[in-house]
């Protein structure tokens, strides 16, 4: 892979057709069909390392036609893609995005980059619970990450935070090397796949506390215990636990678009299928956008799509 480098004099002139903010699956697919469209492109990553959010996942296993394949190892890959394609891979954080003429100016990092375009791909990050100790624990017990975190926790008794997929799954994967995951939920249904659900039903080390919300952590130094409460029977308990996975969902990356873009109550940025926002030259791909599903699919088919709508906006046929 190309190492990741600052701009030289004639990018820091150059104005491209298109700046994608974003390194994850929608940015980093977004670059290959841009490149593939003889696009001027710029990539714009927040750490120098791609892959977004699968950095953290140990196995995508829905990506077609790449069974089995690791989170990283798919994020090198869409990555080793775009770099052969010639797409230009610059680090730094975009912090303000201002009209310029006809397209735009983002500055990053002490750079001004100038564009006709912009395909907004930053994706989305961890939703916080809000409650004592979360804060003060954090990396001392508490973790967004159970592929990240979950090996310091072998042998230990942990909690798993949330319904959804992830939480679903930290629980199965924390599940093989801790004593026991509790699984706490705020309802009584979880919102994960059916296939999930009945995996972690059958997990002997898993238990599951539905109706539960979680309203503090607690512990000196490390995470000792949480106190829980029970709303269907009125009940509090503490549990001794040394981890607390926090897998709660994710709120978008939008705080760079200001008042350019509508975004809806959630955050997320207002964009159909073919990316459009109510900007004219900035598009949305992935997981900020809004939609039903986001995964690592719909964001490489986000990134495709607002590419055919970048270039249909440069030759002046985008309806
Ligand atoms: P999610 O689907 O939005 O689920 C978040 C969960 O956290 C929900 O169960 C929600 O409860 C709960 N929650 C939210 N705020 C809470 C709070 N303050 N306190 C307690 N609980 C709270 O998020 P996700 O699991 O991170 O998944 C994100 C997206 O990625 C989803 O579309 C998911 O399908 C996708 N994904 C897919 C895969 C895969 O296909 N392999 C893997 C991972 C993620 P309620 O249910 O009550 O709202």
């Amino acid at each position: 892979m190309k190492e990741t480098m600052r701009l030289n004099t004639q990018q820091k002139e150059k104005i491209w057709d298109v700046v994608i903010i974003g390194s994850g699956p929608a940015g980093l697919s977004a670059a290959i069909y841009a490149r593939r469209a003889r696009l001027e492109t710029l990539v714009l990553e927040k750490q120098p390392m791609s892959g977004g959010q699968i950095l953290n996942t140990t196995d995508v296993d829905n990506y077609p036609g790449i069974p089995d394949v690791g989170g990283f190892e798919l994020g090198q890959k869409f990555r080793q893609h775009a770099d052969k394609l010639g797409a230009v891979f610059c680090t730094g954080e975009a912090s303000e995005i201002l009209p310029y003429k006809k397209g735009y100016q983002v500055k990053a990092g002490g750079e001004s980059i100038l564009t006709k375009t912009i395909i907004l791909a930053m994706g989305a990050s961890y939703r916080n619970i809000g409650v004592p100790g979360e804060d003060r624990l954090r990396g001392m017990g508490v973790s967004y990450c159970a592929t990240c975190d979950g090996a310091f926790f072998r042998g230990r008794e942990v909690a798993v935070v949330g319904g959804g997929d992830v939480a679903l799954e930290d629980a199965l994967f924390l599940s093989r090397g801790c004593k026991k995951v509790y699984l706490i939920h705020r309802r009584d249904a979880f919102r994960g796949a059916k296939v999930l659900q009945e995996r972690v039903q059958e997990t002997a080390n898993i238990e599951i506390l539905y109706d539960t919300v979680v309203e503090e952590i607690c512990g000196e130094m490390q995470v000792e215990k949480i106190t829980a409460y029970n709303k269907k029977n009125d009940k509090r308990m503490q549990i001794a636990v040394s981890g607390v996975f926090l897998a709660v969902g994710m709120q978008p990356e939008t705080a760079v678009t200001g008042q350019l873009v509508d975004l809806d109550d959630s955050g997320y940025v207002i964009a159909g299928e073919d990316g459009r926002t109510s900007a004219a030259g900035i598009f949305a791909a992935g997981d900020l956008r809004t939609k039903k599903l986001r995964q690592v699919v719909t964001a490489a088919a986000d990134g495709a799509n607002a590419v055919a709508s970048v270039e249909a906006y440069l030759n002046g046929t985008l309806r």
